[in-house]
């Protein structure tokens, strides 16, 4: 597919033709089930301030809480317990030796309590390659690291200048030459965003060669600055473009994991299903406990119930590795 090509299907000129198109590509090879990713919000103590999200370090209205190992132990029995294949922890960015050390022993629990069957995908933001390093060895095996966007002077738009987006790239390489089934994704309908510029992250995640992809609408949030300047799409805009990008990356990358993420809900309820339906094969139900559900605002109206199931083809007990992962392993000498 073509840049030029890839304009034309956002536009939303040849919906029906796209979206036949990437259901039967997705019959073909990832087939229908659906996997799980319990997720855990282990903290929303962040030190970055990405102008876009409500736990940002500068949002001083907010209850801060980080979860004990007893909290987090919980929800992993309970994914445990409802048959999920995998879980995910995630939380704001910090770097401390006290932050790493406690994940890294939280990591080594995980692994002991999931006895090699449950999967392990962290999602921690920017960290050294020792760090990523140590979280690897203890037993995460997936990381999640949204590039936001891959034009940087859209990223640097929506950061602080201390943010650096080649950074935030070469921390990518790292986890992929580490070995992590590696994740990343972008927002869906930012200021400032063009339609070429989501052409254009299509074709880096291609070029990246990435295992898995969460991308989802961008959605304001009231305690962060980017909130004051409009964007051009409306919500249904963002839900509606979401499901262009879903379906033309499964024509385009047609083995890896794409989640239907949550921001989705948040704008449109039955755009998750429509999501699973033209091309995404992962959600991720929060398992959080719910005393922090609310806490955990990376947007507004950020759902925080678990949502109903039943409608899917869960793939229950299956840790659901990214096809692609295996067919890279066995060729290792691809280049990043
Ligand atoms: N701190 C880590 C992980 C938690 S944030 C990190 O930043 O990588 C996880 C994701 O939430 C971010 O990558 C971003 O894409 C998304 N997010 C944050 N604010 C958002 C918003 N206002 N709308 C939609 N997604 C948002
Ligand atoms: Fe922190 Fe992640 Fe939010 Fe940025 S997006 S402020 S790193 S939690």
């Amino acid at each position: 597919m073509n840049r030029g090509e890839i304009i034309e299907f956002l536009g939303g000129e040849r919906d029906e033709e796209l979206f036949t198109r990437s259901r039967s590509v997705k019959l073909a090879t990832v087939g229908e089930s659906v996997y799980l990713r319990g997720l855990i919000e282990l903290s929303n103590v962040c030190a970055k301030n990405c102008l876009y999200c409500g736990i940002r370090l500068d949002n001083t209205s907010l209850d801060r809480y980080e979860l004990t190992e007893r909290e987090v132990m919980d929800s992993v029995r309970y994914a445990i317990g409802e048959n999920y294949g995998s879980v995910v922890v995630q939380a704001g960015e910090r770097t401390s030796e006290r932050f790493v050390s406690f994940v890294e022993s939280l990591l080594r629990e995980i692994t002991r309590v999931g006895e090699g069957r449950l999967g392990i995908t962290i999602s921690l933001g920017e960290q050294s390659a020792k760090t990523y390093a140590r979280w690897k060895d203890a037993g995460a095996h997936r990381y999640l690291l949204r590039m936001e966007s891959f034009t940087e002077s859209l990223y640097e738009k929506i950061h602080p200048s201390d943010h650096s987006w080649s950074e935030r790239l070469e921390c990518l390489s790292v986890l992929k030459n580490l070995g992590y089934q590696l994740g990343t994704g972008v927002m869906i309908g930012l200021p400032f965003q063009t339609l070429e510029n989501l052409a254009d992250d299509l074709l880096a995640l291609v070029a990246l060669d990435v295992d898995m992809c969460g991308m989802g609408p961008y959605v304001e949030h009231s305690m962060a600055p980017l909130s004051a300047i409009s964007s051009e799409y409306t919500p249904r805009d963002r839900a509606l473009l979401t499901l262009r990008m879903v379906a033309l990356l499964r024509i385009m990358m047609p083995d890896i994991n794409i989640a239907a993420t949550t921001a989705l809900d948040a704008i449109d309820p039955v755009a998750r299903a429509r999501c699973l339906s033209v091309g995404a094969n992962v959600i991720m139900p929060n398992i959080s406990p719910f005393v922090v559900r609310g806490s955990y605002n990376l947007y507004q109206n950020k759902p925080t119930d678990t949502f109903d199931l039943s409608p899917y083809d869960i793939a229950y007990g299956e840790q659901g590795n990214s096809v692609h992962f295996k067919k890279r392993q066995k060729n290792p000498n691809q280049p990043f």
